[in-house]
């Protein structure tokens, strides 16, 4: 059992840490924002800093919203680099940018130390199951030694190549989620302005060809009216923000990727940055002056 780092409690975070809890590791938790009490009761140590919970941790997982988050937890001041002793590991598991996480893990490296991106999909529903996918950049000696943390949050994990691939799968990861659900959002409203019932033909899609877990859940939600957070539509913005600069960089065309960032920046533009991202079938609503479920009026 292992002395463990976790910073970033919010919606993911907390229920990680907690199965980490459960398999038996001591936390050392930081966040901006109170610790959830049920990791407190289960003997998580609460600490100040990103300093105090690296001097105190052999393993350090942070699981923050952005770039310059991670930025800010492990270079700033009393950030994670100022508690660090040679030997230990920190595993980044938010999703932030593939070329910034390379630059993260050479100064990692230079404290001698070892770092792994490992950002996950699942979303909340996998991180209380611990069901998790986890795409990790970084040493095989490395992935091996973090394995026994992953397998208590994850049930797919790949070590895909050195740093930095495991956040470019992620990139290629939020492409599909996007712009799946700009089909089944674009799909249910088709079906819903026809005047069929867009349950039934949920239900109907759901043995097909067209299956997919995003029909299931977000298809769900899109009929259901429910879109809080699970994810919000502006940590799939910030997704997509990386993959069309990564695109610009790469001399590279990613029309449908460009389109879903613009339906969300319209969902943005109506209020909609904390809706769950499933919420983008409202921008295509609005488009089509129709909403789901809606009597289709012929
Ligand atoms: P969240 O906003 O719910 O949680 C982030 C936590 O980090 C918050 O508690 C916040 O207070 C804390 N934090 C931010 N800056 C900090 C700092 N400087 N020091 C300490 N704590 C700090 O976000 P989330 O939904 O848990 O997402 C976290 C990451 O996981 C993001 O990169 C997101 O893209 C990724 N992700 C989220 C989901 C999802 O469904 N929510 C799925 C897959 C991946």
């Amino acid at each position: 059992m292992a002395n463990v780092g976790f910073i970033g409690l919010g919606i993911m975070g907390r229920p990680m840490a907690g199965h980490l809890q459960a398999g038996g590791h001591t936390l050392f938790v930081h966040d901006l924002v109170p610790i959830p009490q049920e990791l407190v009761d289960g003997g998580a140590t609460v600490c100040g800093s990103g300093k105090d919970v690296a001097e105190r941790s052999e393993i350090i997982i942070t699981m923050v919203p952005d770039t310059p988050d991670v930025a800010a937890v492990l270079f700033g001041e009393n950030g994670v680099a100022e508690g660090l002793s040679a030997g230990k590991i920190v595993v980044d598991m938010s999703s932030i940018s593939p070329i910034e996480t390379k630059g993260f893990a050479e100064r990692i490296n230079a404290l001698g130390c070892e770092y792994l991106d490992a950002p996950v999909s699942g979303g909340e529903v996998g991180a209380k199951a611990g069901k998790l996918t986890i795409m990790v950049g970084g040493s095989q000696a490395t992935f091996d030694t973090v394995k026994p943390l992953f397998d208590l949050m994850g049930a797919n994990i790949t070590l895909v190549g050195g740093n930095g691939d495991g956040q470019t799968t992620k990139v290629a990861n939020q492409i599909i989620v996007a712009l799946t659900i700009e089909a089944v959002g674009e799909a249910l409203l088709f079906a819903s302005k026809a005047g069929a019932d867009p349950g039934k033909v949920r239900q109907a899609l759901m043995g097909g060809f067209a299956s997919s877990k995003i029909l299931e859940i977000h298809g769900e939600r899109m009929i259901a009216r429910t879109f809080d957070p699970g994810f919000r539509i502006n940590l799939h913005q910030k997704d997509l923000s990386l993959a069309l600069s990564g695109a610009r960089a790469l001399g590279l065309s990613l029309p449908n990727t460009a389109t879903a960032q613009q339906l969300f920046n319209s969902c943005a533009a109506n209020g909609g940055s904390a809706w769950d991202h499933s919420g983008m079938v409202k921008a295509l609503e609005m488009l089509a002056g129709h909403e789901i479920g809606q009597e289709s009026g012929g």
